[in-house]
């Protein structure tokens, strides 16, 4: 019998305080065409563009973008921030500083010397979201 194929994995963290949101998919480390399938499927049902499109962009791992969902998708006109992430702590938290400038550009606070604090806590924050890699969900 064949081993199961590593999963992909799938989180939603709230950016709180702010309105915004992070969806991380977390891939194996053998990232093969089915996985980024399985990604650009679930990434037409929650944000609403094609599906080629999505399965384009998914050919560069260990990034951050920007998605604004369509009004009739389940995402519902939301702007999201999506990283796309190997099964690896290290550069989870790589991914994760990209996310605080993402962050930071749209919601206009500004990531500098003197406002460390809120960057330091957000990256805390995250970083409990994602440092125990079996606890988070696999993509449904
Ligand atoms: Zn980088």
């Amino acid at each position: 019998m064949t081993k199961e194929k590593e999963p992909v994995k799938f989180k939603t963290v709230k950016l709180l305080p702010t309105l915004w949101s992070l969806d991380a998919y977390v891939i194996p480390s053998k990232y093969n065409d089915q996985h980024r399938k399985d990604i650009a499927s679930d990434m037409v049902t929650r944000y609403g563009a094609n599906y080629e499109c999505y399965y384009e962009e998914l050919e560069k791992i260990n990034c951050v973008i920007n998605v604004s969902a369509t009004k009739k998708s389940k995402s519902k006109g939301e702007t999201r921030i999506i990283m796309l992430v190997e099964y690896d702590l290290k550069t989870i938290v790589h991914e994760l500083l990209h996310v605080l400038q993402h962050l930071s550009n749209l919601s206009g606070v500004e990531m500098s010397y003197d406002a460390q604090e809120w960057q330091a806590c957000m990256l805390e924050y995250l970083y409990g979201e994602f440092m125990d890699l079996k606890k988070i969900p696999v993509l449904k």
